[in-house]
């Protein structure tokens, strides 16, 4: 019978999946805050509605469709996740990944997703008799593989699971992002869950992530897809090793043991401008470098503070519900619902799937049969009870086709990009 432990254990895995959700809806707001490039606009609409705590995900519209849709996001997350439930070979594993991309597509009618994701998607043949992995893309460094991919640290939380984390991370990954600023990003997303898992600190997270970077290289090197040119976007200026190295000697935690350090004026509008310096092309966390690295950014500040992450990863200037998704997921994974509104989860639109997914993750990387199941990971923290299951929710029937992104505007630049930044902070 499971102990105490691994039962928090269980519902921070369940926590981890439904509050990425959560965090998502919440940052996406039906695409308006997702393309509101103004954080201050953006608290202040929050404000209006008298602030995160107001916030119920269960809401309605008269269409009785989900006012708080989760996007793209949380759609690609679910495919991901329930093929890791799968507990297939790694190849198996990652066909039926692929596999799970391609049928999502199905389901994104008004959730924004992103067009390398959509032509991967597109390209992807699941009745190929080989795996494909598709072509080196030098504008494929979105954001869109690292919003998809922090449950694979759940099924691979050990230090020893981690060459099955690279490898399906980033082969996940670069099923439609074939560039490793877009890929790593799925590494850094997925690294950090595992990381939340075994509960390692937080100043701790970009260095354990500078440290795995040249064992990812070797793995995309063994795996002799595109090497030559992996290798030198690799070691490009501005590449995501040299981002994320820039970012954390800016923080001052490149040596993984001092304590970061934040500018004392550091508010809605500071958030947006820094944000902007570390992003490709001034939409921060558009990229598979800064979504992850805005998403901890935010965690490392808000530790357990659910609103004060909310506010520096869901509602800011740039791409808020990729990082919102992440940030949220490790929040999760570390502290369970722990101080969450529950209209922030409750009622939250595939929630069941969301908490289904995060249970088989938790039993299939905590068997029963180990003698210490929770030997390597952290003992949880104290938290809130976890939500009951809701009344399992309308498993949404795809309405319609797969929509594009937004004509009026904003173009999702990023998401085909390689790195070209402004001169900025990094
Ligand atoms: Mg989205």
């Amino acid at each position: 019978m499971a102990g105490k432990g691994s039962n928090d254990m269980l519902q921070r895995y369940k926590a981890a999946m439904v509050l990425s959700g959560a965090g998502d809806a919440i940052g996406y707001n039906g695409r308006e805050w997702e393309f509101c490039f103004d954080g201050l606009q953006i608290h202040k609409e929050l404000e209006e509605m008298g602030g995160l705590a107001k916030i119920n995900v269960a809401e309605k519209t008269e269409g009785e469709k989900y006012k708080w849709l989760v996007s793209d996001d949380t759609v690609m997350h679910l495919a991901t996740a329930e093929a890791l439930c799968d507990n297939g070979d790694i190849e198996k594993t990652l066909r039926k990944i692929g596999d799970n991309y391609k049928e999502c597509m199905k389901d994104m009618s008004g959730r924004e997703p992103g067009p390398t994701s959509m032509n991967g998607a597109h390209m992807w043949n699941p009745h190929s008799e080989t795996r494909q992995v598709i072509s080196f893309n030098p504008r494929g460094g979105g954001c869109g593989a690292a919003m998809r991919a922090m449950c694979i640290g759940l099924r691979y939380p050990r230090v020893e699971d981690e060459g099955n984390l690279i490898a399906i991370s980033i082969e996940s990954g670069r099923m439609s992002h074939h560039h490793p600023t877009g890929y790593l990003g799925a590494l850094a997303s997925a690294l950090f869950t595992a990381y939340s898992v075994r509960g390692k600190e937080l100043k701790e997270w970009g260095h354990g992530l500078m440290e795995i970077l040249p064992r990812a290289l070797e793995y995309v090197k063994e795996a002799g897809h595109s090497v030559r040119e992996n290798v030198e976007a690799w070691n490009e200026r501005k590449s995501f090793g040299e981002r994320w190295k820039n970012y954390l000697l800016y923080r001052k935690i490149f040596d993984g043991k001092s304590d970061p350090v934040f500018p004392a004026n550091y508010g809605v509008k500071e958030r947006d401008e820094f944000y902007r310096s570390v992003s490709y092309s001034g939409w921060g966390g558009a990229s598979g470098h800064d979504a992850p690295l805005i998403a901890y950014d935010s965690i490392l500040f808000a530790k357990d503070d659910w609103t004060e992450l909310a506010n520096r990863a869901f509602f800011h200037g740039g791409d808020s519900d990729s990082t919102a998704v992440m940030a949220a997921c490790w929040f999760g994974a570390l502290y369970g619902y722990k101080g969450v509104p529950e209209s922030n989860y409750m009622g939250l639109e595939y929630q069941s799937r969301l908490e289904r997914a995060g249970e088989i993750l938790y039993n299939l990387s905590h068997p029963v049969s180990a003698a210490e199941p929770d030997s390597q990971l952290s003992q949880p923290e104290p938290m809130e009870q976890a939500a009951q299951d809701s009344e399992s929710e309308p498993v949404k029937a795809p309405d319609s086709e797969p929509v594009k992104t937004p004509d009026s505007e904003p173009v999702k630049t990023p998401e085909s990009e390689p790195v070209k930044t402004p001169d900025s902070l990094l």
